[in-house]
């Protein structure tokens, strides 16, 4: 996963990617960068950590320009090492170029041994580099063209952002796996992975960028192109689960409402007794929420959460992982001493998480603890982005429901089912991707990692 900002034309362009970037910080912890244009060349400034510990007033005034686009970097392919850390910059025959990228390329390894045995020198271990390096290789006239031709040959999920000395170009894939919106601050365009991006900067929602879309943002304005065969729509329905921010709108729809309807459709699809619903912070609120509300039982916040510490998933280690859940959240013993307790999460993945979670609320008294999940069971792995380890790992692949309720020590374990999940974006259910809960990729590629 990773979060991309762009704007163009504004006087302050690098310290507003700097302020989209903080607000999209959810959607990658590991690196930020900025790349800005003065007209005549590029700036680029990249490191490891959060956009807050990165970027000082000092640093920003180096990257000068009225262009600017930035990354969040959340580890999918490619190592968590600075050289990986976007967006990437390169200076080739035709002048400058950034890039920053959303999502996985599912035929990128097998792209760069081509360009490798033509005598291509990657810097990088990151998908994304191929990008620039069929750009670099394209004999098209004009950049807009070699982004085309560098696509065409590119194959998954990706939402781009491009900066050249003189334009900017935003593109999403023909799926459409990665969000990806359009405003406007007063005359300057901006783009974003997500539109809570837009409201910090007080810019204008405009719309989203369609899968296939390109934009071309430059002095002559903005300008769309659809150049690539239309296909049927696979947006990832895991950014509603989890990975987006509920205060954003994209995929066309708010991710606040949405979510909350898969609580209301769990509560439809697996009731429970209990004398009160628990929340598992943060990313399990709305859809406890609409659990309780439809359930007709008390909400109560039996977890407290530490605000200073990250997502549980940052640290790349299981051991760590292991530590975190017990640093981040710690139960409310008075409250759920002798009591039948209900908690509602958004996803199991290894279910290390869930497991800590029934343990600690059993070690504060609770005397059942029912555990309700507003996504289906992940089964198969994601190739477009998100961070799910491999099949392997995934607990609900080898093990049925009964086998993960006796793992995690529930009393009782459901999950939202597949027909619910579709049921909540009803008339819009062919244009998302399920492929985590069925193993049904959206098209045949062969596994890269
Ligand atoms: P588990 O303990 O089952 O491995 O992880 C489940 C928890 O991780 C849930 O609370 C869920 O909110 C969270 N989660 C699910 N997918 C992701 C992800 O891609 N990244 C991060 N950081 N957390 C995730
Ligand atoms: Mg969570």
């Amino acid at each position: 996963m990773c979060g991309i900002f762009g704007i163009y034309n504004h006087l302050e362009a690098s310290n507003h990617v700097y302020l989209g970037l903080y607000a999209l910080q959810h959607r990658g912890q590991e690196s930020a960068g900025i790349v800005s244009s003065d007209q005549k060349r590029l700036y680029h400034y990249r490191q490891m950590g959060l956009v807050s510990e990165i970027f000082s007033r000092d640093i920003l005034k180096r990257l000068p320009g009225n262009s600017a686009i930035g990354h969040v970097r959340y580890s999918t392919t490619g190592s968590s090492e600075l050289k990986n850390a976007q967006p990437f910059m390169v200076d080739y025959a035709r002048g400058m170029m950034a890039i920053a990228h959303n999502g996985n390329l599912t035929n990128a390894s097998l792209i760069r041994s081509e360009l490798e045995s033509k005598g291509s020198i990657f810097q990088s271990s990151m998908d994304t580099e191929v990008i620039v390096h069929l750009i670099a290789r394209s004999k098209q006239k004009t950049f807009l063209e070699r982004v085309i031709e560098a696509l065409r040959q590119t194959e998954g999920a990706y939402s781009l952002l491009f900066l050249t000395e003189t334009e900017m170009v935003a593109a999403r894939d023909p799926l459409g796996f990665r969000p990806l919106v359009l405003g406007s601050l007063k005359d300057s365009p901006v783009v974003a992975s997500e539109s809570c991006a837009f409201d910090l900067i007080g810019a204008t929602f405009i719309r989203e960028i369609e899968p296939g879309e390109i934009l071309l943002i430059n002095g002559n304005g903005i300008k769309s192109f659809k150049p690539f065969p239309r296909k049927q729509p696979h947006q990832c329905i895991f950014e509603f689960i989890y990975f987006a921010r509920p205060d954003s709108f994209l995929f066309n729809h708010n991710v606040y409402e949405i979510r909350k309807s898969f609580g209301v459709q769990l509560s439809e699809e697996s009731p429970v007794r209990a004398d009160m619903v628990v929340p598992i912070p943060d990313s399990g609120f709305p859809a406890t929420l609409g659990y309780a509300a439809r359930s007709r039982l008390p909400l109560e916040l039996g977890l407290i959460r530490n605000h200073y510490v990250g997502r549980t998933f940052i640290e790349p280690e299981q051991r760590i992982r292991h530590f975190g859940v017990k640093i981040k959240l710690n139960p409310v013993k008075e409250l759920l001493s002798g009591k039948k307790v209900a908690i509602v999460d958004d996803s199991i993945v290894r279910a290390t998480t869930s497991r800590k979670i029934v343990k600690m609320l059993r070690h504060a008294g609770a005397k059942e603890v029912h555990v309700r999940i507003s996504s289906p069971p992940i089964i198969d792995p994601c190739y477009f982005g998100i961070d799910t380890p491999k099949k392997s790992e995934l607990i609900a692949s080898a093990h049925p429901i009964e086998v993960i309720r006796q793992f995690i020590h529930a009393t009782s374990l459901n999950y939202l089912s597949l027909e619910g999940l579709k049921k909540c974006v009803r008339g819009e259910e062919e244009n998302f991707c399920y492929a985590c809960f069925t193993g049904e990729y959206p098209y045949r590629f062969t596994a890269e990692y």
